[in-house]
């Protein structure tokens, strides 16, 4: 997943072209930025890139979805169906709009299980949001399937899956709107940043709008702008959006780099029988950031992490079953609503019973699931070596 592993002079390069002329905004200072526009120049690559017809570059793939949220009207008195398994940040743009996250169960694809989807929906459903984790892909088209009956936006939080594709379209770009973000780890970098992307002029003109204050970017300059709507501050500075120029270029060779090491890694793993992997809707969409693997219980997978730790042999890889930042089993903030703020009575009773909610059809995936990260740097050897450990440590303890 880590593009920082790709970082070198390109990336100084841009940064570079900003420091030259110390203008380190986005907006406004034409003359003095001697035509360089970090911001504008990788939104446009993203367009090309990922073929959306738009791109709203912000500071977060927090702010992303936040943004996204607002553009697409999703707030007070509305539920947010999004998956048990992801990262924090998906319940927390769901909670700064005002709107009500529902945490439903993932099936061996590790994100939404459609059936528990349809489930869910109530008259106050307004969205769906997959988050395509660790590089794979939601089964889109039966959740666009749902959003289509039932009148709901779908949102991607697309911001571990960089690069990935559902039959030939780019993860990010086939809902209503889609986030990437391109933290730190993120399959590219920007240091912080995120995007939002969309095919709907009026959600990009919102987006636009919303990250900056509710600027409508008309005036000719930022005081004469008008502002047709509330906004916040969710904007990316030029020296963030310079390193994430460099980034994309580099994203082919980052993505071809993860599947030839996930593929190789993969192939001493899949010479066990008792272990099997993630189920991928569309397999040549993956972008093979981590090797998501199974064993057939929760006792035999604790078996293994043991016995590959003893070995060393378990650096890099997840068992997020037992992860405070990834499963709703140790979201004991959500669990608690500890939010500083006060928020609504429906949010908070939405919260509170979480923690009674039955999860065990998630529970039973994860609890058997280990995610081992991809890395770019790794040799042919160290792969080699890597697989050879894993799999004998694996063995060692599946033997009675
Ligand atoms: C990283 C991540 C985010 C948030 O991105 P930040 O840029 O760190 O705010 C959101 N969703 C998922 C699934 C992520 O992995």
């Amino acid at each position: 997943m880590p593009g920082f592993e790709f970082f070198g002079e390109e990336e100084r390069k841009h940064v570079n072209d900003v420091l030259q002329t110390g203008i380190l905004a986005r907006y406004g200072f034409d003359g003095a930025r001697n035509g360089i526009w970090k911001s504008n120049e990788l939104e446009q690559a993203i367009v090309r890139v990922f073929g959306s017809a738009y791109a709203q570059l912000v500071s977060s793939g927090t702010a992303a979805l936040t943004t996204a949220m607002s553009a697409l009207g999703i707030g007070y008195g509305h539920e947010v169906i999004m998956p048990s398994f992801t990262f924090v940040a998906s319940f927390e743009a769901v909670l700064s709009v005002g709107a009500v996250p529902v945490l439903v169960d993932v099936d061996e694809t590790l994100t939404l299980d459609p059936a528990a989807v349809a489930a869910a929906i109530t008259p106050q459903t307004k969205c769906i949001m997959p988050v395509h984790m660790c590089g794979s892909m939601a089964n889109l088209d039966a959740l666009l399937a749902l959003c289509a009956k039932h009148n709901l936006v779908l949102i991607e939080d697309a911001c571990q899956a960089i690069g990935g594709s559902y039959k030939g379209k780019k993860l990010g770009t086939i809902g209503d709107a889609g986030t990437f973000s391109f933290d730190f780890v993120k399959t590219i970098t920007c240091g912080e940043g995120g995007v939002v992307m969309t095919n709907n002029e009026e959600v990009y003109v919102k987006c636009d709008g919303f990250s900056d204050h509710g600027h409508d970017h008309k005036g000719v300059d930022r005081g004469a702008d008008l502002h047709p709507f509330i906004g916040y501050n969710y904007r990316i500075s030029e020296l963030h959006a310079a390193v994430g120029l460099a980034q994309i270029e580099k994203l082919d060779k980052i993505i071809a780099t993860q599947k030839h090491n996930n593929q190789l890694l993969r192939s001493y793993l899949e010479a066990i029988p008792e272990v099997s992997f993630r189920v991928v809707p569309d397999p040549a969409g993956d972008n093979f950031s981590f090797l998501s693997w199974f064993l057939p219980s929760e006792q035999q997978m604790r078996k293994a992490i043991e016995a590959l730790k003893a070995d060393g042999a378990f650096a890099g890889s997840f068992y997020w079953y037992d992860n405070n930042w990834h499963y709703v089993r140790k979201w004991q903030h959500l669990h608690d609503a500890a939010t500083l703020n006060r928020i609504s009575d429906v949010q908070k009773a939405a919260l509170l019973q979480v923690k009674t909610q039955d999860f065990s059809a998630s529970d039973a995936v994860m609890s058997r699931c280990v995610s081992t990260l991809i890395n770019l740097s790794w040799t042919e050897a160290q792969i080699h070596e890597k697989g050879e450990k894993m799999a004998a440590a694996i063995k060692k303890s599946l033997l009675p």
